[in-house]
């Protein structure tokens, strides 16, 4: 019976405690803990079966570390926010157990994301015996697992990698984003990157941009490039790869307001006085923003998001595309949350039962594309997020 520790009970932690709990085999108990406790709560009444909860402050070590040592997990699952990454993986390599998460770390005074600081960690993990899988959501995560599973059948090398995700689902708001806006506009605001032979090139914020004709109906629709955290890894692990590039569709009512908050100020990070109180404009923008967790009932249409995949297989060129289709509503009859946060919660169980399967395990900091494909791709088609492949002209 392995014990497991959801840190984290905003959109993903629901879907990620929903979707352990449906798999009592693996996840034998659950504890769910988070900031405000009344929201772990609201969840476990949700669920087919009992979990405990708890209230902990996960920028805080010592917290974590007595409530780690007193629940005794198998493995640890962040669900709560970048910012917390390094105090959690610290809060396990004093306990002694497992770490896994679905976004790199980030600093909260600057919005820059990168894997050097988790990767520091990979001596120690090492050396514990202990493993933390890094970005087991959907983007970071299924696309490094598809990226692995490709690069394992179908090529001898890749040279061209778009990940491209699109989500064609419709909230009825004039603004809103479908996960932590915090994290959200500091993630579309900042300069794009790619990778091409060898080295980053930067792009001003949402200033390139193409038309990529979606399947199952959703049809054409504007991308546009960004930078994506695990560009950063997949650029080390894919044997070849020349280019590598994110994109991401909005919409132009989306761009038109970030666009407006933008320009008066509201997306700033940093500190600003009004009336005599410090307050942070992107903090008080999510406060008055609809909660995503809330966004679950209203989303109707589908997500898409997937790997186009170019290079060579015995010599010859060959154009691979591997998706998923995610639909916001069936999300919500099974989890009650939208498509994002099931698209992210989803795979963050799956990884978790990978590693408390002993499917994956290996002590040390890994990201997913490091890991064999084969178990992960076959989970991902039994617990609803089926994937489709297609090898195209070109
Ligand atoms: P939410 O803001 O909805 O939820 C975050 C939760 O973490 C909240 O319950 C919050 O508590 C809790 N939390 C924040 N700070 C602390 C703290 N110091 N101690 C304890 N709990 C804390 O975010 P989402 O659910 O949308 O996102 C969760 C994670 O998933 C994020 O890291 C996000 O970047 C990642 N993500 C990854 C994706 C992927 O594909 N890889 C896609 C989408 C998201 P409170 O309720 O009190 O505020």
């Amino acid at each position: 019976m392995k014990k497991v520790l959801i840190i984290g009970a905003g959109g993903v932690g629901q879907v990620v405690a929903h979707k352990c709990a449906q798999n009592p085999e693996v996840f034998g108990e659950i504890m769910l803990a988070s900031r405000t406790e009344s929201k772990c709560k609201a969840i476990a009444a949700q669920l087919s079966r009992p979990i405990q909860t708890a209230q902990v402050d996960a920028d805080n070590v010592p917290e974590l570390v007595a409530l780690i040592n007193s629940y005794k997990p198998d493995l640890v699952m962040n669900i709560a926010l970048p910012y917390q990454d390094l105090t959690i993986m610290d809060a396990c390599l004093e306990t002694g157990v497992d770490y896994l998460d679905t976004a790199n770390y980030e600093p909260l005074d600057e919005a820059k994301f990168e894997y050097k600081w988790q990767w520091a960690y990979q001596e120690r993990f090492k050396q514990r015996g202990l493993m933390a899988l890094l970005g087991s959501g959907f983007d970071p995560g299924v696309t490094n697992v598809f990226s692995a599973y490709a690069q394992k059948h179908h090529f001898d090398e890749i040279h061209q990698l778009d990940i491209i995700d699109c989500n064609a689902g419709d909230h009825g708001y004039p603004f809103a984003t479908n996960f932590n806006p915090e994290i959200n506009i500091r993630e579309v605001t900042a300069k794009g990157r790619y990778w091409e032979r060898g080295e980053w090139v930067e792009t001003d914020p949402l200033s390139w941009s193409m038309n990529f004709d979606f399947p199952a109906g959703i049809g054409p629709k504007k991308c546009f490039l960004m930078y994506h955290e695990e560009l950063e890894s997949l650029v080390q692990n894919l044997k070849g790869i020349k280019r590598a590039r994110f994109w991401m569709t909005f919409s132009d009512n989306y761009l038109n307001h970030l666009k407006v908050l933008e320009n008066v100020g509201m997306t700033r990070i940093d500190e600003v006085e009004h009336n005599g109180q410090k307050i942070v404009p992107i903090q008080f923008l999510k406060t008055l923003l609809p909660d995503p967790a809330s966004l679950g009932p209203r989303t109707k249409g589908k997500t898409c998001i997937g790997c186009l995949i170019k290079g060579v297989k015995d010599g010859k060129p060959r154009t691979y595309y591997v998706y998923n289709i995610c639909d916001h509503q069936e999300a919500y009859r099974e989890v009650q949350s939208q498509a994002i946060s099931y698209t992210t919660g989803v795979p963050a169980m799956i990884g978790g039962m990978m590693m408390l399967t002993g499917k994956w395990k290996q002590p040390g900091v890994w990201n997913m594309e490091q890991m064999d494909p084969d178990p992960f791709m076959e989970k991902l088609n039994l617990h609803g997020l089926p994937w489709q492949e297609t090898f195209l002209e070109g």
